[in-house]
């Protein structure tokens, strides 16, 4: 099915419509519009009001100090400063007393032309009351009595940025909804019903036009009929892609005896959530359609393994294969989980990183062109222009999200030029998306999740310390180190200057080799390869006690001796992230001990976030959890990993509807593909109206 971008239907034509067309919008205020909303009239459309402010109509006596009110008073008196500094005053009466109303600066007699004594005018503002008199300071409205209608008793309050006040925009936003008709219902009519949701129009204009606070809530039925549009639309997209992909063919590979035989050789045996996630990688690779699969897993729930599987399915059937990883530890650590079990099925695997030079490096080319290579494994190596392979047939993207769209593609487009298929996908990710985020950001994906860990792991010790009991954790470390033991202390980067952030880190080191004595290494991102490499080396081999390094980058390797993890800064982590790093120790038999280490005084939202953190050691849990507790933003780093910006929907408010939007999507496309039926055509509008660009992230791959 071929995926054309949605024509614009010529009803949505003024809403594309540039927002300097409309009223006000000149070209000094079209930057700040712009800046706030977006460059369209849609966009000022698609704009939510934050709060309200209610407009209480009353008098001079009954008015009260704090509240917003609109009286309706006779100008008695204009009462210019006396002095430099001192406000412009006009007082005015109604039949209940004195309202005076006051200007600072920038105001003067043209106040009196506009307001003469005598003239009857409606004014709102906040109410001062000092005694019995009442003022209000630069009123909101000060209009001709008779207009008085034109001040919104409940008004929304959108968000301000510097030059463009809220009622300014306000004006925008009407104007927008007034250009916005009525379209064709694409909801399906009795789904709406049930739900109690208004058409799209309608909510638009409860959406701009609140009578409660009600209205502003995620919660309110015009909210969500607005959110649900917006999620159906990504989802049909995202739909519509995964359609696109599942009708490429793929090789068909099916296991046989080598991967058999390869298990066997293991020394343990899959888990239960190993063993399906392989049948689900086999279903897709038995197919004859190209697999895009997602691999989800905490840190060490054996991903690699099941991969190892997969390639030995492709190296059985006469294919090749590729794993990448985004750094070098990490493809050589694979390479040496790797290698032993498919060398001793008598297949060939090559390591391919940027270290590789001159005749080292063609003769490992040579062996992937030619074919007498089923296996690589490597880095961005792997992708380069001279790199050839024979017949690649399934590529494996490690840490799926630290590569670009381009990269990831560069290595898919490495399959035979001639050949009818297009190379299988299957990419892996240890963070933990909550499984009610997992549909919009890998919509069009195929997801697996190994949810169980191999057994036989130590669950970690987790505790929070403040930065000032650093001495004391130190004494400890060192009678662990004494022992035998070996630790991670992390120094992330934190400040905006990496060179901060790296001088932090040689600090601690220092200080640490004064207590602990030579063994004490330091990895950080500035460092050479190689020089990187010898100080994992010396890690791995036990030599170096405690591993003091930057960024996670570096300590994604296996060290199951090391059972003692100190993060600096932990509250300045996401709860994910700081979960990953936690999960490079307690894979071995030692009891092992995770320290948070955090600036005291901690606020109470990063208390219960550290909490949750030793209470649990579900990543996937983790992850939901702190997206109840962080409520908006983008908690978990999404944006990185491809997640949309949503302007009408809230991921966590509204995540009950994203797997019903998602159900809806595959419906409307399983009942009509072209989508030509007369809801089909409104879906259509709908798509358009979204204009989902394709996002940045792993949804673009292949
Ligand atoms: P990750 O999912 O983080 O990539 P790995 O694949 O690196 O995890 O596996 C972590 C460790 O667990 C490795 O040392 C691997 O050999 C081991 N492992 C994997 N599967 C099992 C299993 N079923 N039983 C025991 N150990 C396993
Ligand atoms: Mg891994």
């Amino acid at each position: 099915m071929a995926i054309l971008p949605p024509m614009r239907p010529e009803s949505l034509f003024p809403l594309f419509a540039a927002i300097s067309t409309l009223k006000g919008v000149g070209p000094r205020v079209a930057p700040l519009v712009e800046k706030l909303a977006g460059p369209i009239v849609r966009d000022v459309l698609f704009t939510s009001p934050q709060s309200l402010i209610r407009r209480t109509a009353t008098t001079a006596a009954l008015a009260q100090d704090g509240q917003v009110a609109t009286f309706v008073v006779t100008i008695d008196a204009h009462l210019p400063p006396q002095r430099s500094g001192q406000p412009w005053r006009i007082r005015g009466w109604d039949e209940t007393g004195f309202v005076t109303l006051v200007w600072f600066k920038g105001h003067g007699p043209h106040l009196e032309r506009q307001h003469p004594v005598g003239s009857h005018r409606a004014v709102s503002g906040k109410v001062e009351r000092f005694g019995s008199e009442i003022q209000v300071a630069h009123p909101d409205y000060m209009l001709e009595a008779e207009r008085i209608d034109e001040i919104p008793p409940i008004e929304p309050v959108y968000p301000a940025t510097a030059g463009l006040p809220s009622r300014t925009f306000r004006k925008f936003a009407q104007e927008a909804l007034s250009r916005a008709q009525p379209l064709p219902e694409w909801q399906d009519a009795a789904w709406m019903a049930r739900e109690g949701l208004p058409p799209w129009r309608e909510a638009f204009e409860r959406l701009h036009g609140p009578e409660g606070e009600i209205d502003l809530s995620p919660m309110s039925a015009a909210r969500r009929r607005l959110a649900y549009d917006e999620l159906l639309a990504h989802q049909l997209a995202l739909a519509q892609r995964k359609a696109g992909k599942r009708a490429q063919p793929g090789p068909r590979i099916v296991s046989g005896p080598l991967a058999e035989a390869a298990e066997k050789a293991l020394p343990f045996r899959l888990t239960g959530a190993q063993v399906r996630a392989l049948s689900e990688v086999r279903g897709d690779l038995a197919h004859g359609e190209r697999m895009s699969r997602l691999l989800q897993g905490d840190v060490g729930s054996g991903k690699t393994v099941v991969a190892m599987l997969a390639m030995a399915d492709a190296a059985g059937a006469g294919f090749q294969s590729a794993l990448m990883a985004p750094t070098e530890i990490l493809a050589r650590q694979h390479y040496e989980t790797l290698a032993p079990p498919l060398e001793a099925q008598g297949l060939a695997v090559v390591l391919l990183t940027g270290r590789d030079k001159g005749a080292a490096r063609a003769a490992k080319l040579q062996k992937l062109a030619d074919g007498s290579a089923a296996v690589a494994v490597g880095t961005h190596a792997l992708f380069q222009d001279d790199v050839a392979f024979q017949s690649l047939a399934l590529t494996i993207i490690d840490e799926q999200h630290r590569f670009g769209v381009n990269e990831r593609r560069r290595l898919q487009e490495k399959g035979p030029k001639d050949a009818e298929w297009g190379v299988h996908l299957l990419a892996m990710s240890a963070t933990p998306i909550p499984r009610t985020l997992e549909l919009t950001v890998f919509g069009d994906l195929d997801v697996s999740r190994i949810d169980e860990k191999p057994p036989g792991r130590t669950p970690v010790a987790t505790r929070a310390a403040p930065t000032p009991r650093v001495p004391e954790i130190v004494d400890r470390l060192r009678a662990a180190i004494e022992g035998g033991a070996q630790a991670f202390w992390i120094c992330p980067l934190v400040s905006e200057s990496e060179k901060v952030d790296l001088r932090a880190a040689e600090d601690r080191a220092a200080d640490l080799r004064k207590i602990l004595g030579p063994r004490v290494g330091l990895v950080h991102g500035q460092m050479p390869a190689a020089e990187k490499d010898a100080v994992m080396q010396a890690f791995v081999d036990g030599e170096v006690g405690v591993l003091v390094a930057t960024t996670v980058v570096e300590v994604g390797v296996n060290v199951p001796n090391a059972s003692i993890m100190v993060i600096e800064h932990a509250d300045r982590f996401g709860l994910a992230q700081l979960h990953q790093l936690r999960g490079r120790v307690g894979r071995g038999m030692r009891e092992s001990s995770c320290v948070l280490l955090y600036d005291p005084p901690l606020s109470e939202v990063a208390q219960q976030r550290l909490d949750i953190l030793r209470r649990s050691d579900d990543g996937f849990e983790i992850a939901e959890k702190d997206l109840e507790l962080r409520g908006g933003g983008d908690p978990l780093g999404l944006k990185q990993s491809g997640f949309p910006a949503y302007r009408l929907a809230d991921p966590v408010a509204h995540r009950d509807l994203i797997a019903v939007a998602a159900d809806d999507a595959r419906l409307i496309l399983a009942r009509d593909p072209d989508l030509s039926s007369p809801r089909g055509e409104a879906v259509r509008t709908l798509q358009a109206l979204f204009d989902w660009k394709p996002a940045s992230g792993l949804n673009d791959a292949g």
